[in-house]
């Protein structure tokens, strides 16, 4: 390999991710009544698949916040690799419920939105891998509006792998779809997941989905962890359970 093709390769692989007695409130007065997370510890090996459950308001959407730069916590420390996050982050990248798409722009277009500042030919490059990485090959030219919503998502998927993040957020990126789509989807991103390497954090509210995707769950309750542990060995009712 050469240094430029390390320095690639060392792109695209998972970043770690490390939260410290991580606190955020959304009104001042810090009452846990508020709304917000923490105070939450939390590591994610480069790498990993760590699941994020919780009842609506617990505080997925929350972290999600936190970890991808957008929202600053009142307390604690958020790393990644080792650096303090403080603020957006080009290997922090965030894939929402609702493709937030370009009507205005081609799905090519979307796709390299994020690449401004690369050449041409890295553009171009980057947007065809990815955009074959998410099974929507020959879709570059096409228009946002044409598209169904499960490939709106594909290839919101492929403009944040487009990126190369280190670690790839996911808020419910699914649950729009139906039962069908959803389930292709989760299984291409596996696949995905495994081609790249990258650290991927994905919040659900489904259980099912995160014990079948996730390495690791971790359970949320009025912004705090219940649970943290391997999905290997746990059962759907034993993460019901701790959600009760
Ligand atoms: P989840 O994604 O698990 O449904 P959220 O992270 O969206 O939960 O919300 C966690 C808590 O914070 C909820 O009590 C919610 O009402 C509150 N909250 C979320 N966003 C805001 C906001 N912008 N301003 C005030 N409170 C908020
Ligand atoms: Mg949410």
């Amino acid at each position: 390999m050469t240094r430029l093709e390390t320095a690639a390769a060392a792109a695209q692989s998972g970043a770690e991710l490390t939260l410290q007695d991580v606190t955020y409130r959304y009104r001042a007065g810090r009452d846990p009544a508020s709304g917000g997370v923490g105070p939450l510890s939390l590591q994610v090996a480069p790498g990993e698949f760590l699941c994020i459950v919780g009842p609506s308001g617990s505080g997925k959407s929350t972290l999600l916040g936190l970890l991808s730069g957008f929202l600053t916590p009142q307390r604690g420390e958020i790393r990644l690799d080792g650096e303090a996050v403080r603020g957006p982050h080009p290997r922090l990248t965030l894939v929402q419920q609702e493709a937030a798409l370009f009507p205005w722009l081609t799905v090519g277009g979307n796709v390299r939105f994020g690449l401004r500042g690369l050449s041409r030919t890295e553009q171009g490059r980057r947007e065809q891998d990815s955009l074959a990485l998410v099974g929507l090959p020959d879709m570059a030219s096409r228009r946002v509006h044409e598209l169904s919503g499960g490939q709106r998502q594909r290839v919101s998927l492929a403009r944040a792998l487009a990126t190369q993040p280190g670690v790839l957020l996911l808020d419910e990126p699914f649950s729009a779809l139906d039962v069908a789509t959803r389930e292709r989807l989760s299984t291409e991103l596996l696949d995905i997941w495994q081609r790249r390497g990258v650290t991927v954090v994905f919040v659900t509210h489904h259980l099912e989905e995160a014990l079948a995707l996730g390495q690791r769950v971790v359970a949320l309750r009025e912004g705090v962890a219940v649970l943290d542990a391997p999905t290997a060995g746990l059962s759907l009712s034993e993460l019901e359970a701790v959600l009760r």
